[in-house]
């Protein structure tokens, strides 16, 4: 099985990566810096951040964290921001300190701030000052000393950052009132950090880069330990998948998911910073009519996205207007990619939408489409290199071919383990192999399927129901949006389908529905309750939060 994908591959992907390439994320980046200076690294409200300003800043920020702070290596610092020129300079300051990175989604409730910013035991925090307040309910009760504070249009040219900072806070009233008085700005610890020597730290694969947390499989916000030999492997593995497809320092990525979820962290930022490339920061990519317009000022070449997110877009009347004729890369994942949209991806772009596939516990890619894919095929592509997969029954037993079975991955990219949690990271990781709780199949070529997640599965009379296919035969209907099916008790049959739809128009009726879902599926797996919402629940990138539906459901029961 593991020899017959690799004729998949375009011509030069190798077998294996080698994972000693480079000692740290700190290197992939100097190395950069050293090749493509004055090129823009990252560009973000009309304002360009290059090479150069880049390594000066993040230089900056990590002496201000070394000599000020007086932080010192393997401490946590975190990150509290959505897109903007303020992250990577961040992001590469902090691990150019030597430093750990605590990603924090910046909507977040005190809560869920509290526990992260607690498990994490970060010392430091770096917050946009939009989201401050819910910092200010909860910072006494955590670990962290020291608040850097940043507001929006902090790296933008001076009268544009007046203009946006004041928009944002007095006429907008994006900012709530906080009160942090402890706090110091961010533009002030770069100014102070420019004049303080920075000493560069020893770092080699076994030092963390990343407390990266994700739900994983019980609920409760667990930090993946994601050290920098899994970063560098991970990166080395996008190489050789995506490289040859990558015109060195030539690149204009659009990054519009979240720069603090793996997926966009490794795939956009890292990986073309690695080769020069340019990301287009979208500060808020839920304003549809905005981003378009965005794109409209870029000759973009390429553009990462989930599911819902590719969707929104191909609904935008602006985005169809767009010129997509320097447009060569576009990849999804993070969630199922539903062929619907892919299809109409390609209609629209003359892309073809390439899947990939992975999670947070393996920084994140596990596989990906080969570059050379002529079509959408439904599948998550091939593994990638050095990556071992297999896919087993419920006692451990490896399934046949075609059959489907719970995907184990084992490989450089597999984390360390769950920060502070041995039994949480036992359950998961046993010998390397990580168990993801994703159901998949493989065909004779060697083209993985996710079939569904293991604990999304619905149990009709006995029958197994995967909401994905059931979501697949949905999003068909041309009045559909987008939808979620979960199982709901059910007398008769233990579990039933119940499907959660956003509709274009109202005219789109329960029974129609239903009979549209019987023409393609089996009896059981037919919807028994449809149910009409305005949106959907969705996670800091956009997938469908299935879970929280099926909470809701149970508390109404
Ligand atoms: P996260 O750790 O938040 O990135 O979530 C990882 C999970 O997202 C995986 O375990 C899968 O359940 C899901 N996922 C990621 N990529 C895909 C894909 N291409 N198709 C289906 N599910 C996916």
């Amino acid at each position: 099985m593991e020899k017959i994908w690799l004729e998949r591959y375009p011509k030069g992907v190798p077998e294996n990566i080698d994972p000693n390439h480079y000692s740290s994320l700190v290197e992939i980046f100097e190395r950069s810096v050293g090749k493509y200076s004055d090129q823009p690294a990252f560009i973000n409200m009309g304002a360009t951040l290059t090479y150069r300003g880049l390594e000066e800043k993040s230089r900056a920020f990590a002496a201000y964290l070394q000599q000020e702070l007086k932080l010192k290596k393997g401490d946590r610092v975190a990150i509290m921001m959505p897109n903007l020129l303020q992250y990577p300079i961040a992001l590469f300051g902090i691990l150019r300190a030597g430093l750990v990175v605590v990603n924090v989604n910046p909507l977040y409730t005190p809560r869920e701030l509290q526990h992260q910013l607690t498990d994490s035991g970060a010392k430091a925090i770096i917050i946009v000052s939009n989201f401050a307040h819910t910092l200010e309910k909860v910072v006494k009760d955590t670990p962290v000393q020291h608040v850097i504070l940043t507001k929006l249009g902090d790296q933008l040219a001076p009268a544009k950052r007046t203009l946006v900072n004041f928009v944002v806070q007095y006429v907008k009233k994006m900012v709530p009132k906080y009160d942090l008085p402890d706090a110091i700005s961010m533009r002030r610890a770069l100014s102070k950090g420019r004049h303080q020597t920075y000493v560069k730290p020893e770092l080699n694969h076994d030092d963390l880069a990343f407390l990266q947390y994700t739900g994983g499989t019980t609920g409760v916000a667990k930090g993946a330990m994601l050290s920098h030999g899994n970063m560098v492997g991970n990166l080395e593995q996008v190489a050789a998948m995506v490289g040859p497809v990558i015109d060195r320092g030539k690149e204009l990525i659009v990054t519009a998911l979240p720069l603090y979820h793996i997926f966009a962290l490794t795939a956009n930022c890292l990986t073309f910073l690695k080769y020069g490339c340019a990301n287009l920061l979208i500060t808020n990519p839920r304003d549809i009519p905005a981003f378009a317009k965005e794109l409209s000022k870029y000759p973009f070449t390429a553009l990462t996205g989930v599911n819902t997110l590719f969707n929104a877009l191909l609904n935008n009347e602006d985005f169809q207007k767009l010129d997509f004729s320097n447009l060569k890369l576009s990849l999804g994942g993070g969630a199922a990619v539903q062929r619907s949209v892919a299809e109409r991806w390609y209609e629209q772009t003359g892309v073809v939408l390439l899947e990939g596939y992975g999670l947070t516990e393996c920084c994140p890619l596990v596989t990906v489409a080969p570059m050379n894919l002529e079509a959408y095929n439904g599948s998550i592509g091939l593994p990638a290199p050095s990556t071992q997969m297999k896919l087993v029954d419920d006692d451990g037993n490896e399934v046949g071919m075609g059959e489907a079975g719970e995907l184990l991955v084992k490989g450089p990219q597999v984390m360390v383990g769950y920060w502070g949690r041995e039994e949480a990271t036992a359950e998961i990781l046993t010998d390397g192999w990580l168990k993801t709780g994703d159901v998949a199949k493989v065909d004779e070529q060697g083209f993985f399927y996710i079939v569904d997640r293991k604990k999304d599965m619905i149990l009709v009379s006995g029958f197994n129901v995967f909401p994905n296919e059931i979501e697949d035969v949905i999003a068909l209907h041309p009045s559909v949006v987008e939808s979620a099916a979960i199982g709901v008790p059910s007398e008769v049959s233990g579990e039933a389908v119940k499907v959660f739809v956003v509709r274009q128009n109202d005219s789109l009726s329960e029974a129609e529905l239903i009979q549209h879902c019987r023409k393609q599926l089996t009896a059981y797996k037919v919807p028994r309750i449809i149910e009409f919402r305005e949106e959907l629940p969705k996670s800091n990138v956009g997938k469908i939060l299935r879970r929280e539906l099926r909470e809701e459901e149970l508390k109404n029961s």
